[in-house]
């Protein structure tokens, strides 16, 4: 069975490179019938935190990105990784190191001066430390023996064939000196033992592949399958970051974007399936494979995402809509029952809407008290349109409350006073909303009902 898994290091919020990297395991795993694990490397102790926990996992509900196993956390799991270090101790895959810092910088900086590129000498290997007798005010650290020679090779789902030479690898570190583990080291142990079969994530992690798969190799384990995702760069070309505006989950969430939506971005960043542009969440799953993974990195466009949010709002029910917008802090104080029907409202308002936000303003419109602008007062509402709003209300007094009558009322009234439609719809738009810009007017008065408009155009004729 396909197993794949999200892996994220809780030392911010989740990004939405990350994002699109979660998605993309989960998308593989769902299309293949197969189970999605969510595992928190979190033994990078000083840089993880609980809020950050917090916030990738609030960010994996809102996207629905659901798991079947899961959050398993590192930290929980010492005690395996040190079970697993002592057996490539005993094979002679691993020896202790205590070297200190300032030794390691030093023999760097030396590397450095004669030109070589810094990597660890191998001091502490057992055949360079014969005779040496361990410090005592050194807690060692546990490294790993890699292979001095040949390659490690592997066929990329995304990438194709990738070879590393060893000569290229040192002898990194498996245990620090708390007696955590490594992200290299924790990541195989945790990846073989969750029976993971595809390994999918952020080419960021390219160079690291190769060195677990020397791991996998000591311990004589079963590898996954490696995909690299390339990244995510801003629109000048840099690794996407915080100096290009919004780049976590939580902030589109709060920017008024649909989770459908911003999956639907995320997943054609780097993917594609023939034109295909706008898609629900269970379509991506059906065509989603690696094949189509762009093995270059692809560029954020901040509009695209905004027009393809106006589709997922066209797209969602007007219920469903309905719901998340009584659930914005926004509308935390408006009284739903003294205005119109809220769906049939947003049936009319949200096919304008590029955001939830502008969904809501437009909606707050037709339930707040209506003010008038000064300059619109004087432009639209003179003396002169006094004897016609008079008489159109008093046609609405026996009209028959749907959209096409009321339409038909508004003609005959342009008729009488021979009149153009803009002299009329005006002045209602800002006597029944306040505003000049609204849906049609035929369908405003419909929607906010006779009780309602007669009451404000009355209001309204006797301030004329
Ligand atoms: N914790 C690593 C990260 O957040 C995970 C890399 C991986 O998926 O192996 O980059």
């Amino acid at each position: 069975m396909v197993r794949t898994r999200f892996a994220p290091s809780p030392t911010g919020y989740l990004h939405i490179g990350g994002a699109r990297t979660a998605l993309y395991a989960w998308a593989y795993a769902r299309k293949h019938g197969g189970q999605f694990i969510l595992r928190v490397e979190d033994t990078d102790q000083e840089r993880s935190s609980a809020d950050s926990v917090q916030a990738i996992l609030d960010s994996m509900s809102w996207l629905g990105l659901d798991y079947d196993e899961g959050p398993v956390f590192q930290m929980d799991r010492l005690v395996r990784y040190r079970e697993v270090a002592e057996s490539l101790l005993i094979k002679g895959k691993a020896y202790w190191c205590y070297a200190t810092p300032e030794e390691l910088t030093a023999m760097r900086e030396a590397q450095r001066g004669a030109g070589l590129k810094p990597r660890y000498d191998g001091r502490w290997r057992p055949e360079n430390s014969v005779g040496k007798t361990p410090p005592e005010d050194i807690k060692p650290v546990l490294r790993f023996r890699n292979p001095d020679a040949g390659d490690v090779v592997w066929d990329d789902l995304v990438k194709g064939k990738i070879s590393v030479s060893n000569e290229e690898l040192d002898d990194f570190v498996l245990l620090r000196g708390d007696g955590t583990p490594t992200y290299n080291f924790g990541v195989v142990v945790d990846d073989h033992d969750m029976n993971l079969t595809h390994v999918i994530r952020g080419d960021d992690h390219v160079n690291n592949t190769p060195r677990q798969i020397n791991v996998y190799q000591a311990l004589n384990l079963e590898m996954p399958v490696f995909g690299h995702v390339p990244m995510i760069l801003g629109d000048d070309g840099e690794r996407l970051s915080k100096r290009h505006g919004a780049v976590s989950v939580t902030q589109y969430r709060d920017d008024g974007v649909l989770p459908d939506a911003l999956l639907n971005y995320l997943a054609r960043l780097g993917w594609s399936h023939g034109d295909e542009e706008v898609f629900t969440k269970n379509q991506f799953v059906a065509w989603f494979d690696l094949e189509h993974v762009s093995r270059s990195p692809a560029k954020f466009d901040g509009a695209k995402l905004n027009w393809i949010n106006g589709e997922h709002i066209k797209l969602e029910s007007n219920e469903s809509l309905a719901d998340i917008i009584r659930n914005s802090p926004a509308t935390k104080e408006v009284k739903w029952e003294d205005g119109p029907d809220l769906p049939k409202l947003i049936s009319l308002i949200k096919d304008r809407a590029t955001s939830i936000h502008e969904l809501v303003e437009s909606v707050l419109v037709f339930f707040q008290k209506i003010s008038i602008s000064e300059e619109d007062r004087v432009k639209f509402l003179t003396p002169e349109i006094k004897p016609v709003i008079d008489s159109f209300t008093n046609s609405l007094r026996r009209v028959e409350w749907e959209r096409a009558s009321i339409g038909a009322s508004i003609k005959n009234t342009l008729k009488e006073f021979g009149i153009k439609m803009p002299q009329l719809a005006m002045p209602l738009r800002l006597l029944l909303t306040g505003q000049t810009q609204t849906p049609a007017i035929d369908a405003v008065i419909e929607l906010i009902g006779r009780e309602q408009v007669l009451r404000r155009l009355e209001a309204g004729i006797s301030s004329l």
